[in-house]
């Protein structure tokens, strides 16, 4: 037992603190390079090449992904996976100061912290190994590449192909403004295409002779407008115009309109998807249009392993809070100033948000005036589905996995935006990376430690999956983008 006994638990957080200068290189590489979805090049190569100095085999090309890999190490069972992310959000350039400004306009940036996300995965795996070297632990370790979480969903199509079929558990981590493993769940997702065709006429001389595919287009999303009302709270419908029209003097033939649609339960979105269709064809009836429905790609709702999870917190509080300096909160409260929400925001809203009991509540408000949060805090999410979505959702349906968070984000900044890339790229981030890489170690160790430990996690997973296989949110059409070729890296 690993964390009973702490000098066997200190060779593993020692090993992380004397080799953390490789990792944070290797975080800061990729924050400087920031690849795009299923073009995560760079990112990639650079992990699977520490990967195998280290010891461990690399199989490339998962579910034929060309960003995608699989690192092992060890042999026979448990098998253990540390889940890894790469790739970078467009648009948000950012350079490494608490300031908003581009370092290349237009092009991309990890605002989700992406560039830590699977570093920190990689430093956890490797000074697993190191410790099974010395403890002479069995099983086997992989680190799993996995491109796209931002778009499209790399782990969709690597459950699909059943890449994580043998795994015991999987350790994962998300940056994020505070130290909490994670027991709630978040809603899953399909991304359709709703394209309409109709026929041109000249607008202004013969509009009778003209049946309009915008007209369909704005009377579907009038229509899903009043569908709202009539669908349970976690479901969220959201849309965008993809086409509209070539001139205001045509009426268009062509018009197109992209939705996702989310909600906390699979049959529950396939009742929804199947209402927006009907909503659709009505559209099209209505302006003797025809449509055509097109499934992009979808994610699977996150369902968290709790046994996990409460592990993760014995690990937390073995390593205790993270320390940040003055200088780091100083430049995460001028990141914080350019954003309205106020540090006392966040802490009410969290607040509210996990529906701390007292004593919780009291220990967060300590940081009422902190831009951030270097404390640890247990799973307390329990009843909270985020209407967020991932694709760690189609992983969870098929092996134990708790999401934890750790601080490498500022208290005020909402997600996706330059402030996250601002803290990603430098101290801030890198703690809470390697915060969460002791944790996922210390964990894996006990889980090596501890069969019992396996057999009680699977035990609570089985029963939460029993008589619910999974079923892939995608149908076997669906095939990811092919990116042949690196170097050139079409980013922007
Ligand atoms: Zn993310």
């Amino acid at each position: 037992m690993v964390m009973s006994t702490p000098e066997s638990a200190q060779v593993v957080t020692d090993w992380l603190d004397q080799n953390q200068a490789q990792f944070i290189e290797m975080a800061d590489q990729i924050w400087r390079k920031p690849e795009l979805a299923w073009r995560e090049f760079e990112a990639s190569r650079l992990q699977a090449d520490y990967l195998e100095d280290q010891g461990f085999s690399i199989t490339w090309n998962i579910a034929g992904i060309h960003t995608a890999f699989v690192a092992e190490w060890g042999e026979g069972k448990p098998v253990l996976g540390f889940i890894g992310e790469y790739d970078a959000l467009p648009g948000l350039s950012q350079k490494n100061q608490p300031t908003k400004e581009a370092l290349e306009k237009g092009a991309p940036g990890h605002g989700c912290g992406h560039n830590l996300l699977g570093t920190g995965a990689v430093a956890s795996a490797v000074a697993v190994q190191k410790w099974m070297q010395a403890s002479g632990a069995a099983g086997a370790l992989r680190y799993y590449g996995c491109p796209a979480e931002e778009k499209g969903g790399g782990k969709v199509f690597m459950a699909r192909a059943g890449a994580f079929d043998d795994l015991d558990a999987a350790l994962n981590y998300h940056p994020g403004s505070m130290n909490m493993p994670g027991k709630g769940s978040s809603v899953g997702v399909n991304a359709i295409y709703y394209r309409f065709y109709g026929r041109a006429a000249h607008a202004g001389g013969s509009p009778h002779e003209g049946r309009s595919a915008l007209d369909a287009v704005e009377l579907m999303n009038v229509g899903v407008n009043y569908l709202r009302e009539h669908v349970k709270d976690d479901v969220r419908m959201h849309y965008i115009i993809t086409e509209g029209g070539k001139a205001p003097n045509i009426v268009p033939e062509e018009a197109e309109v992209y939705y996702y649609l989310r909600a906390a339960k699979m049959d529950y979105l396939a009742e929804v998807i199947e209402r927006v269709r009907k909503v659709a064809e009505g559209a099209a009836m209505m302006t003797e249009t025809t449509v055509e429905i097109t499934v992009e790609d979808g994610y699977s709702p996150v369902l968290s392993n709790h046994t996990l999870a409460d592990l993760q917190y014995r690990a937390m509080e073995l390593i205790g809070p993270i320390t940040f300096t003055q200088g780091e909160i100083d430049y995460a409260q001028a990141v914080n100033d350019a954003f309205p929400r106020t540090n006392a925001d966040y802490i009410e809203d969290a607040i509210e948000h996990y529906k701390l009991p007292p004593e919780m509540a009291a220990k967060l408000d300590e940081y009422r005036d902190m831009p951030l949060i270097g404390g640890n805090f247990p799973a307390l999410d329990a009843q909270v589905v985020s209407t967020g979505s991932t694709d760690v959702g189609d992983l969870s349906q098929l092996v134990p996995v708790s999401m934890l968070g750790t601080t490498c984000f500022t208290t005020g900044v909402p997600g996706h935006s330059w402030g996250n890339v601002a803290t990603c790229g430098m101290s801030i981030g890198h703690k809470g990376m390697m915060h969460a890489a002791k944790i996922m170690a210390l964990t894996a160790a006990e889980l090596l430690s501890d069969p019992n430990l396996l057999v009680a996690i699977r035990q609570e997973f089985d029963r939460s999956t029993a008589g619910k296989p999974y079923v892939p949110p995608i149908t076997e059409e669906i095939q990811p983008p092919g990116y042949a070729t690196g170097g050139d890296t079409a980013q922007g």
